[in-house]
Protein backbone atom coordinates (compact mmCIF):
# COMPACT_ATOMS: atom_id res chain seq x y z
CA UNK A 1 0.00 0.00 0.00
CA UNK A 2 1.49 3.26 -0.62
CA UNK A 3 0.98 6.66 1.32
CA UNK A 4 -1.45 7.72 -0.75
CA UNK A 5 -3.53 4.86 -0.24
CA UNK A 6 -6.12 5.29 2.45
CA UNK A 7 -6.86 2.38 4.34
CA UNK A 8 -9.92 0.09 3.17
CA UNK A 9 -12.59 -0.79 6.68
CA UNK A 10 -13.23 -3.95 6.48
CA UNK A 11 -16.12 -6.09 8.48
CA UNK A 12 -18.28 -9.24 8.36
CA UNK A 13 -20.61 -7.59 10.54
CA UNK A 14 -23.49 -5.28 10.14
CA UNK A 15 -23.27 -3.77 13.19
CA UNK A 16 -19.63 -2.70 12.61
CA UNK A 17 -20.93 -1.41 9.29
CA UNK A 18 -23.56 0.49 10.83
CA UNK A 19 -21.72 2.44 13.59
CA UNK A 20 -18.83 2.80 10.82
CA UNK A 21 -22.02 4.45 8.36
CA UNK A 22 -23.30 6.33 11.07
CA UNK A 23 -20.45 8.04 11.79
CA UNK A 24 -19.49 9.29 8.82
CA UNK A 25 -23.02 11.01 8.35
CA UNK A 26 -22.63 12.38 11.53
CA UNK A 27 -19.56 13.91 9.85
CA UNK A 28 -22.19 14.96 6.84
CA UNK A 29 -20.67 12.71 4.28
CA UNK A 30 -23.15 11.65 2.16
CA UNK A 31 -22.45 7.50 1.11
CA UNK A 32 -22.31 6.09 -2.29
CA UNK A 33 -23.14 1.95 -2.26
CA UNK A 34 -22.08 -1.03 -4.59
CA UNK A 35 -22.89 -4.26 -4.22
CA UNK A 36 -20.90 -7.16 -5.74
CA UNK A 37 -20.45 -10.65 -5.41
CA UNK A 38 -16.29 -10.14 -5.94
CA UNK A 39 -13.93 -11.25 -8.60
CA UNK A 40 -13.96 -7.74 -9.14
CA UNK A 41 -12.75 -6.25 -12.68
CA UNK A 42 -12.56 -2.96 -13.89
CA UNK A 43 -16.39 -3.23 -14.47
CA UNK A 44 -16.97 -3.25 -10.51
CA UNK A 45 -14.57 -0.65 -10.40
CA UNK A 46 -16.15 1.89 -12.57
CA UNK A 47 -19.20 1.53 -9.89
CA UNK A 48 -17.00 2.82 -7.07
CA UNK A 49 -15.62 5.71 -8.93
CA UNK A 50 -19.38 6.37 -10.05
CA UNK A 51 -20.10 6.41 -6.44
CA UNK A 52 -16.71 8.43 -5.45
CA UNK A 53 -17.60 11.07 -8.24
CA UNK A 54 -21.20 11.41 -6.59
CA UNK A 55 -20.40 10.87 -3.25
CA UNK A 56 -18.26 11.63 -0.01
CA UNK A 57 -17.98 7.96 0.60
CA UNK A 58 -18.11 4.98 -1.53
CA UNK A 59 -19.14 1.55 0.53
CA UNK A 60 -18.66 -2.04 -1.66
CA UNK A 61 -19.84 -5.03 -0.62
CA UNK A 62 -19.03 -8.71 -1.59
CA UNK A 63 -20.67 -11.32 -1.21
CA UNK A 64 -22.03 -14.52 -3.25
CA UNK A 65 -25.50 -14.64 -2.43
CA UNK A 66 -26.73 -18.04 -2.26
CA UNK A 67 -30.74 -16.88 -3.19
CA UNK A 68 -29.87 -15.80 -6.59
CA UNK A 69 -28.19 -19.51 -7.70
CA UNK A 70 -30.80 -21.99 -9.12
CA UNK A 71 -29.62 -25.49 -7.91
CA UNK A 72 -27.73 -26.84 -10.74
CA UNK A 73 -25.93 -23.47 -10.97
CA UNK A 74 -22.14 -22.33 -10.51
CA UNK A 75 -22.13 -21.34 -6.41
CA UNK A 76 -20.29 -23.31 -5.07
CA UNK A 77 -17.49 -23.26 -8.46
CA UNK A 78 -18.18 -19.23 -8.32
CA UNK A 79 -14.56 -16.96 -8.46
CA UNK A 80 -13.52 -16.07 -5.10
CA UNK A 81 -10.28 -13.62 -4.99
CA UNK A 82 -10.83 -11.67 -1.78
CA UNK A 83 -6.81 -10.72 -1.33
CA UNK A 84 -6.75 -9.21 -5.18
CA UNK A 85 -10.17 -7.85 -4.79
CA UNK A 86 -9.50 -6.02 -1.71
CA UNK A 87 -6.18 -4.60 -2.78
CA UNK A 88 -8.29 -3.70 -6.05
CA UNK A 89 -10.90 -1.77 -3.64
CA UNK A 90 -8.27 -0.22 -1.48
CA UNK A 91 -6.63 1.60 -4.78
CA UNK A 92 -9.72 2.77 -6.46
CA UNK A 93 -9.80 4.76 -3.46
CA UNK A 94 -13.11 2.72 -1.91
CA UNK A 95 -13.47 3.63 1.73
CA UNK A 96 -15.31 0.13 3.69
CA UNK A 97 -16.22 -3.20 2.06
CA UNK A 98 -18.76 -5.04 3.70
CA UNK A 99 -18.15 -8.79 3.71
CA UNK A 100 -20.64 -10.77 5.39
CA UNK A 101 -20.68 -14.75 5.42
CA UNK A 102 -23.80 -16.56 5.18
CA UNK A 103 -24.71 -17.06 8.73
CA UNK A 104 -24.97 -12.97 9.02
CA UNK A 105 -27.52 -12.62 5.66
CA UNK A 106 -29.57 -15.63 6.06
CA UNK A 107 -29.15 -16.27 10.17
CA UNK A 108 -31.68 -19.06 11.45
CA UNK A 109 -35.20 -18.70 10.54
CA UNK A 110 -34.80 -16.56 7.57
CA UNK A 111 -38.24 -16.36 5.61
CA UNK A 112 -38.87 -13.55 3.41
CA UNK A 113 -38.75 -13.43 -0.38
CA UNK A 114 -39.27 -10.21 -2.62
CA UNK A 115 -41.63 -10.87 -5.33
CA UNK A 116 -42.75 -9.28 -8.36
CA UNK A 117 -45.77 -10.00 -10.84
CA UNK A 118 -44.08 -10.50 -14.65
CA UNK A 119 -40.80 -8.86 -14.81
CA UNK A 120 -38.88 -11.47 -13.16
CA UNK A 121 -39.85 -14.47 -15.43
CA UNK A 122 -38.85 -13.28 -18.31
CA UNK A 123 -35.12 -12.69 -20.29
CA UNK A 124 -33.34 -14.38 -17.21
CA UNK A 125 -35.50 -15.11 -15.67
CA UNK A 126 -37.09 -17.59 -17.79
CA UNK A 127 -33.86 -19.54 -17.20
CA UNK A 128 -33.67 -19.00 -13.81
CA UNK A 129 -36.63 -19.02 -12.31
CA UNK A 130 -35.93 -17.93 -8.70
CA UNK A 131 -32.88 -15.61 -9.58
CA UNK A 132 -34.32 -12.12 -9.23
CA UNK A 133 -36.31 -13.10 -6.48
CA UNK A 134 -32.81 -13.65 -4.72
CA UNK A 135 -31.54 -10.75 -5.82
CA UNK A 136 -34.05 -8.54 -4.85
CA UNK A 137 -34.22 -9.88 -1.36
CA UNK A 138 -30.40 -9.37 -1.47
CA UNK A 139 -30.15 -6.22 -2.70
CA UNK A 140 -33.08 -4.55 0.07
CA UNK A 141 -31.52 -6.22 2.90
CA UNK A 142 -28.38 -4.33 1.81
CA UNK A 143 -29.64 -1.21 1.29
CA UNK A 144 -31.35 -1.26 4.71
CA UNK A 145 -27.88 -2.46 6.17
CA UNK A 146 -25.72 0.70 4.39
CA UNK A 147 -29.17 3.21 4.18
CA UNK A 148 -27.13 5.03 1.08
CA UNK A 149 -27.87 7.97 -0.60
CA UNK A 150 -26.65 6.12 -4.23
CA UNK A 151 -26.65 2.92 -5.07
CA UNK A 152 -24.42 2.26 -8.76
CA UNK A 153 -25.47 -0.73 -10.63
CA UNK A 154 -24.30 -1.78 -13.94
CA UNK A 155 -26.19 -1.79 -17.55
CA UNK A 156 -24.39 -5.11 -18.26
CA UNK A 157 -26.97 -6.65 -16.08
CA UNK A 158 -29.64 -4.72 -17.83
CA UNK A 159 -32.69 -6.82 -15.95
CA UNK A 160 -31.44 -6.86 -12.92
CA UNK A 161 -30.69 -3.17 -12.71
CA UNK A 162 -34.37 -2.72 -14.45
CA UNK A 163 -36.06 -4.98 -11.67
CA UNK A 164 -33.97 -2.84 -8.67
CA UNK A 165 -35.34 0.65 -10.09
CA UNK A 166 -39.29 -0.77 -9.78
CA UNK A 167 -38.86 -2.73 -6.40
CA UNK A 168 -37.40 0.96 -4.98
CA UNK A 169 -40.25 2.66 -6.27
CA UNK A 170 -42.85 0.25 -5.65
CA UNK A 171 -41.66 0.15 -2.23
CA UNK A 172 -40.70 3.67 -1.30
CA UNK A 173 -36.83 3.07 -0.50
CA UNK A 174 -34.88 6.13 -0.18
CA UNK A 175 -32.32 5.85 -1.92
CA UNK A 176 -30.89 7.00 -5.65
CA UNK A 177 -30.32 4.39 -8.30
CA UNK A 178 -28.07 4.68 -10.78
CA UNK A 179 -27.21 2.52 -13.99
CA UNK A 180 -23.81 2.74 -15.09
CA UNK A 181 -22.40 2.20 -18.89
CA UNK A 182 -21.04 -1.71 -19.49
CA UNK A 183 -17.34 -1.59 -19.41
CA UNK A 184 -16.06 -4.15 -22.05
CA UNK A 185 -12.60 -5.69 -23.22
CA UNK A 186 -11.05 -4.02 -26.53
CA UNK A 187 -12.84 -6.58 -28.35
CA UNK A 188 -16.25 -5.74 -27.16
CA UNK A 189 -16.42 -8.72 -24.91
CA UNK A 190 -18.33 -7.68 -21.35
CA UNK A 191 -16.16 -7.66 -18.51
CA UNK A 192 -17.74 -10.49 -16.63
CA UNK A 193 -16.56 -12.43 -13.32
CA UNK A 194 -17.47 -15.71 -15.28
CA UNK A 195 -15.11 -14.59 -18.13
CA UNK A 196 -12.49 -16.52 -15.91
CA UNK A 197 -14.74 -19.83 -16.82
CA UNK A 198 -13.87 -19.50 -20.20
CA UNK A 199 -10.83 -21.83 -22.26
CA UNK A 200 -8.57 -19.57 -24.13
CA UNK A 201 -10.19 -21.13 -27.83
CA UNK A 202 -13.82 -19.84 -26.18
CA UNK A 203 -12.58 -16.62 -24.66
CA UNK A 204 -11.47 -16.25 -28.59
CA UNK A 205 -15.27 -16.96 -29.30
CA UNK A 206 -16.87 -15.10 -26.32
CA UNK A 207 -16.66 -11.40 -28.01
CA UNK A 208 -19.35 -13.47 -30.48
CA UNK A 209 -22.40 -12.19 -28.02
CA UNK A 210 -21.98 -8.22 -28.53
CA UNK A 211 -21.19 -9.30 -32.27
CA UNK A 212 -24.66 -10.70 -32.55
CA UNK A 213 -26.43 -7.73 -30.92
CA UNK A 214 -24.19 -5.16 -33.05
CA UNK A 215 -25.75 -7.17 -36.09
CA UNK A 216 -29.36 -6.84 -34.59
CA UNK A 217 -28.36 -2.92 -34.18
CA UNK A 218 -27.05 -2.58 -38.16
CA UNK A 219 -29.67 -4.53 -39.57
CA UNK A 220 -31.96 -1.79 -37.43
CA UNK A 221 -29.91 1.26 -38.34
CA UNK A 222 -30.09 -0.33 -42.59
CA UNK A 223 -33.78 0.19 -41.77
CA UNK A 224 -35.29 -3.13 -40.75
CA UNK A 225 -38.22 -2.50 -37.89
CA UNK A 226 -39.66 -6.41 -37.93
CA UNK A 227 -38.38 -7.57 -34.82
CA UNK A 228 -38.46 -10.88 -35.92
CA UNK A 229 -35.90 -10.20 -38.94
CA UNK A 230 -33.57 -8.56 -36.80
CA UNK A 231 -33.78 -11.21 -34.11
CA UNK A 232 -33.05 -13.98 -37.02
CA UNK A 233 -29.90 -11.33 -38.17
CA UNK A 234 -28.38 -11.46 -34.71
CA UNK A 235 -28.91 -15.10 -34.13
CA UNK A 236 -27.48 -15.80 -37.41
CA UNK A 237 -24.20 -13.85 -36.31
CA UNK A 238 -24.12 -15.97 -33.16
CA UNK A 239 -23.92 -18.74 -35.12
CA UNK A 240 -20.61 -18.14 -36.30
CA UNK A 241 -19.64 -18.90 -33.41
CA UNK A 242 -20.45 -22.53 -32.58
CA UNK A 243 -18.90 -22.37 -29.50
CA UNK A 244 -22.27 -20.95 -28.38
CA UNK A 245 -25.30 -22.43 -27.38
CA UNK A 246 -27.81 -19.05 -27.20
CA UNK A 247 -30.07 -18.97 -24.50
CA UNK A 248 -32.60 -16.21 -25.35
CA UNK A 249 -31.89 -13.17 -27.92
CA UNK A 250 -34.99 -10.85 -28.27
CA UNK A 251 -35.97 -7.34 -28.73
CA UNK A 252 -38.38 -5.54 -25.77
CA UNK A 253 -39.29 -2.56 -24.50
CA UNK A 254 -36.30 -0.67 -22.38
CA UNK A 255 -38.37 0.24 -19.84
CA UNK A 256 -41.78 -2.17 -19.31
CA UNK A 257 -39.79 -5.20 -20.84
CA UNK A 258 -43.23 -5.70 -22.89
CA UNK A 259 -42.18 -7.81 -26.16
CA UNK A 260 -42.52 -5.71 -29.85
CA UNK A 261 -42.89 -7.08 -32.89
CA UNK A 262 -41.86 -3.23 -34.37
CA UNK A 263 -38.73 -2.29 -33.01
CA UNK A 264 -37.80 1.42 -32.15
CA UNK A 265 -34.83 3.58 -31.89
CA UNK A 266 -33.85 2.93 -28.03
CA UNK A 267 -35.42 -0.77 -27.85
CA UNK A 268 -33.27 -3.30 -25.39
CA UNK A 269 -31.69 -5.99 -27.56
CA UNK A 270 -30.78 -8.10 -24.86
CA UNK A 271 -29.20 -11.64 -24.64
CA UNK A 272 -27.53 -15.10 -23.00
CA UNK A 273 -25.94 -17.87 -24.36
CA UNK A 274 -23.68 -20.35 -22.93
CA UNK A 275 -20.53 -20.78 -24.30
CA UNK A 276 -18.34 -24.30 -22.51
CA UNK A 277 -18.82 -24.12 -18.21
CA UNK A 278 -20.21 -19.96 -18.93
CA UNK A 279 -23.37 -18.56 -19.34
CA UNK A 280 -22.64 -14.43 -20.80
CA UNK A 281 -25.01 -11.93 -20.97
CA UNK A 282 -25.03 -8.92 -22.91
CA UNK A 283 -27.09 -5.97 -24.17
CA UNK A 284 -27.68 -3.13 -26.21
CA UNK A 285 -29.98 -0.02 -27.20
CA UNK A 286 -30.79 -0.37 -30.94
CA UNK A 287 -29.23 3.06 -32.74
CA UNK A 288 -26.77 3.77 -29.96
CA UNK A 289 -24.78 1.30 -29.87
P1 LIG B 1 -21.65 -8.95 -9.81
O1 LIG B 1 -20.41 -9.00 -8.96
O2 LIG B 1 -21.57 -9.77 -11.06
O3 LIG B 1 -22.90 -9.23 -8.99
O4 LIG B 1 -21.79 -7.46 -10.31
C1 LIG B 1 -21.83 -6.38 -9.41
C2 LIG B 1 -22.17 -5.12 -10.14
O5 LIG B 1 -21.19 -4.86 -11.14
C3 LIG B 1 -23.52 -5.20 -10.87
O6 LIG B 1 -24.19 -3.96 -10.72
C4 LIG B 1 -23.10 -5.45 -12.29
O7 LIG B 1 -24.06 -4.99 -13.24
C5 LIG B 1 -21.83 -4.63 -12.36
N1 LIG B 1 -21.02 -5.07 -13.50
C6 LIG B 1 -20.59 -6.33 -13.76
N2 LIG B 1 -19.92 -6.37 -14.93
C7 LIG B 1 -19.90 -5.10 -15.41
C8 LIG B 1 -19.37 -4.49 -16.58
N3 LIG B 1 -18.70 -5.18 -17.50
N4 LIG B 1 -19.56 -3.16 -16.75
C9 LIG B 1 -20.25 -2.45 -15.84
N5 LIG B 1 -20.77 -2.95 -14.70
C10 LIG B 1 -20.61 -4.27 -14.49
Amino acid sequence: MTTLERRLGITSTVSELRTWIAAERNRGRTIGFVPTMGALHDGHLSLIHAALASCDVAVASIFVNPMQFGPSEDLSRYPRTPDTDIRLLTSAGCHYLFMPDVSEMYPEGFRTRIEMSDLLLVLCGRTRPTHFQGVLTIVLKLLNQVRPDAAFFGRKDYQQALVIRRMVKDLDVPVRIETCPIIREADGLALSSRNRYLTPEERADAPGLRRAILAADRAFRDGTRDVARLVAAGLQALAAHPRFRPDYFEIRDPETLAERTEARAGDLVAAAAFIGRARLIDNGLLGQE
